[in-house]
């Protein structure tokens, strides 16, 4: 990179850092934007004339609010809740909500701002948002659940609506969380309307949504793959996470012939050294997603798993081709990179938002690693996110092949969008390039079009 872009870039993130410091996960979020995009800006004056990426940086709308709730023991309990509207340049904000004690507002604005770029890539009508809350539904039973969902949707309902702000799931909020939502916007609202994605099936929700973020992770590697004139057949696939993107990026590997040898949550990981077949992938389902258990719980009930407790899977004791971090940001850094490249592996997919480092990303790129960014390779849980809201508008239920088809064919297009903004002369592929610059270039003319709002 010449030194004009690199101090342009220094000089952008002292004045994004002025703003706040503290907020490093959101810090990180932009400077991998503004490497690549303010090379393509110098090109490209008119960006820089309308103040697209200092505007961009900036959510249009931030709620904090109180959510208090009454635990099993009738004493009260307070939490934070928050909505991040940051984009609606090209439709509604939309984004998942997450609860997990980690949540601050510096997560939750990395998560919104990456989430422009990527429902931009998914070619639907959607803008940026992120919300959730410190809360942990880990050891709640479920009317605690529901008090908090009821008292967080209290609040958050005066903000959102179909035309407005649609929220999903994210960590730690799956069908279960999104119900007890759902039931008080209504009441609350008296509207039966598609202000939330990620519905039951049987109240407005769409096929594939659950298994989309997983499966699309999947097809994108496969594209990948494609391009090299390779394929998932026969490779062997660590992934990490037990959650919905987890699973159902398991269950995509081994439909497409690859072996999966690995799965964790953050207690350790287990090593299946023949594979994870469909059978440990149901029992992995019935422990997270029913009995709400750890994941030792698969080596108790399976021998030849081995379980390490409080380490992570890329320490996995045999050489593998693929890795497909599903659990949260920043679980591969540097030294786990590099593990992972003397072990052999060929392609990583991100599954999970940001969950590679800067260090491991410059690792993987500068050993020749295909390196998919999650803004691209997870984009298949929004984009059918989309098509639920769309089926939601229309007052349809497309069947299960007709979503699929769908997803395929936006992963295939978000695929071909990196290709073309981040290929080189040799025709090497740069996906981070392209996603980011892909992804900035429909916002920001949508943003010129509109004018200085
Ligand atoms: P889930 O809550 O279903 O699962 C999260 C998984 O990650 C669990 O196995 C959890 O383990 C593990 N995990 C969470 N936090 C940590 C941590 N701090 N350290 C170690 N492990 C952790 O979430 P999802 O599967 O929905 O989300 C996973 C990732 O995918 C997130 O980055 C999310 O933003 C991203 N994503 C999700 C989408 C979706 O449609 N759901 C869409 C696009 C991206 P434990 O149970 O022990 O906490």
């Amino acid at each position: 990179m010449s030194n004009k872009h690199q101090d342009r870039i220094d000089a952008f993130m002292e004045m994004v850092k002025a703003k706040g410091e503290h907020e490093v996960e959101f810090l990180q979020a932009v400077e991998e934007v503004a490497e690549t995009v303010i090379p393509f800006i110098a090109d490209h004056p008119k960006y820089e004339e309308h103040k697209i990426l200092e505007r961009i940086i900036e959510p249009e709308r931030t709620i904090i609010f109180r959510v208090p709730w009454i635990d099993d023991n009738g004493k009260p309990q307070i939490n934070r809740g928050y909505r991040v509207e940051f984009n609606s340049a090209i439709g509604p904000y939309k984004g998942g909500l997450r609860f997990h004690p980690s949540v601050n507002l510096s997560i939750l604005k990395f998560l919104g701002f990456e989430q422009i770029f990527k429902n931009s890539l998914t070619t639907l009508p959607m803008g940026g948002g992120k919300g959730g809350s410190d809360f942990d539904p880990k050891g709640k039973s479920d009317n605690e659940v529901m008090r908090f969902c009821q008292s967080f949707m209290t609040e958050l309902s005066r903000h959102i609506g179909a035309d407005t702000d649609v929220p999903a799931g994210d960590i730690g909020v799956g069908g279960r969380e999104i119900g007890y939502m759902f039931g008080q916007y209504k009441r609350i609202r008296n509207e039966f309307t598609g202000v939330l994605t990620g519905k039951g099936i049987n109240w407005g929700g769409s096929l594939i949504r659950p298994e989309a973020t997983g499966y699309g992770a999947v097809y994108f590697i496969q594209n990948m793959l494609e391009r090299t004139g390779d394929e998932l057949r026969g490779k062997s696939v660590a992934i990490s996470g037990s959650g919905n993107v987890a699973q159902f990026a398991i269950e995509k590997v081994l439909q497409l012939g690859g072996k999966v040898l690995t799965c964790s949550d953050s207690s350790g990981y287990v090593f299946a050294p023949d594979g994870i077949h469909s059978e440990h992938l149901d029992f992995l389902k019935d422990l997270k997603n029913v009995r709400r258990g750890r994941i030792k719980e698969m080596s108790d009930a399976y021998p030849e798993m081995q379980f390490f407790p409080g380490e992570r899977v890329w320490n996995l004791p045999v050489n593998v081709d693929v890795a497909i971090p599903c659990a949260t940001q920043n679980e591969l850094n540097g030294d786990d990179a590099k593990k992972l490249t003397d072990k052999g592996i060929k392609v990583v997919g991100e599954g999970a938002n940001m969950p590679s480092t800067p260090e491991a990303i410059a690792h993987f790129h500068s050993t020749g690693v295909l390196f998919a960014p999650g803004k691209a390779s997870n984009a298949g849980g929004v984009a059918t996110s989309g098509l639920e809201m769309s089926q939601n508008s229309l007052r349809l239920s497309w069947s299960r092949e007709d979503v699929d088809q769908r997803l395929q064919e936006i992963m295939k297009s978000i695929h071909d969008q990196c290709v073309k903004f981040g290929r080189d002369d040799q025709g090497k592929v740069d996906y981070v390039k392209g996603a980011n610059i892909a992804g900035f270039v429909k916002v920001a003319d949508a943003m010129i079009d509109q004018g200085l709002v």
